[in-house]
């Protein structure tokens, strides 16, 4: 039997949760700081419920995240209520927030500190990857933990791959992010102007999409921007987390990221007039709502 936790129910980590229930002879524990979605999991994965991370890292082996930000993986690691606190030694735990580089080798440090080992594995792929079961994750950390870790990560994605030390999953995430803010962006542009000149949207999205043009977001989220449908997906404010973690990192290196900050104080403005939950792709109303 392989004992295992997940922290953090959300749009990402209640699918993922899912898919990693159905690993052969698991018994896994979920938590989730609004009790409801954790009883709301349980009712369609059974599985156990635990009330805080401290309880749900009980003997765990391994100990799953995807919850906000810095502070917030702080808090379910080592803060008062922590699963670092509880976890047995030798536990690995696995995070799949996007968090800075140095937050993700501080807790790797202190995971040393206490016998336990700690892996940052950012995930891209979006919702509908994680409903899928499709993700493709970036993992940085000791080369032995991530070798046990590797077939449980896999129930939740279609690619998994160790990037180097501690903080180079994140650091590959943020490459995937900078990447993606100028494609979004972009695609805002095409679609707006496609509008203005009365173009048959599907016809647009299926002719160029099997072109150069093509991009994941034009295939998955091209139409939904046309119909200014935002309700799903990868939140402004959680864009505007990872380009402020890039603009950071990209000092370090002198590295020039002039269409990622310009990105940013757009997503800013969204948050602004109230759509900070809202998909990034409602960059689009920026041009006209
Ligand atoms: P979400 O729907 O807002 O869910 C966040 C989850 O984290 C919720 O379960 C929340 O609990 C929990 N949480 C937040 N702060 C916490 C704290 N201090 N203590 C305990 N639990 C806490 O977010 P999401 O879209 O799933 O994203 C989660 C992470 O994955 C973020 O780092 C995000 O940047 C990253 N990500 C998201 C996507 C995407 O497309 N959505 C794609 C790739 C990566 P409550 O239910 O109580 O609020």
């Amino acid at each position: 039997m392989t004992k295992a936790s997940w922290l953090g129910l959300g749009v990402m980590g209640h699918p993922m949760a899912g898919y990693l229930s159905k690993f052969p002879a698991i018994d896994l524990t979920v938590y989730n700081r609004t009790t409801s979605k954790a009883e709301g999991w349980q009712n369609e994965y059974g599985g156990n419920t635990a009330l805080t991370p401290l309880d749900a890292g009980n003997d765990a082996q391994f100990v799953f995240s995807c919850v906000g930000n810095d502070d917030d993986l702080r808090q379910v690691t080592f803060g008062e209520h922590g699963a670092f606190h509880s976890m047995p030694k030798g536990a690995v735990f696995i995070d799949h927030s996007t968090t800075s580089a140095t937050v993700a080798r501080e807790i790797s440090a202190k995971a040393s500190e206490m016998g336990l080992h700690f892996l940052d594995a950012p995930v891209t792929g979006g919702q509908k990857g994680a409903e899928n079961g499709q993700l493709s994750i970036m993992v940085g950390g000791e080369p032995s933990a991530y070798e046990k870790a590797e077939p449980l990560i896999l129930t939740y994605s279609k690619a998994v791959k160790h990037m180097g030390p501690s903080g180079a999953g994140q650091q590959t995430k943020m490459v995937n992010q900078i990447a993606i803010a100028g494609v979004v962006q972009g695609l805002s542009e095409a679609i707006n102007f496609a509008q203005s000149n009365n173009l048959n949207i599907p016809d647009v999205l299926s002719v160029i999409s099997k072109g150069a043009a093509q991009s994941w977001q034009m295939e998955n989220s091209g139409q939904h921007m046309a119909d200014r449908f935002f309700d799903f997906g990868f939140a402004v404010d959680w864009m505007r987390k990872d380009l402020n973690i890039c603009i950071e990192e990209a000092k370090a290196t002198n590295s020039p990221l002039p269409v990622a900050t310009l990105v940013e104080s757009y997503l800013g403005e969204l948050h602004d007039n109230g759509r900070g939950r809202n998909d990034i792709t409602s960059l689009v109303t920026r041009l006209k709502d």
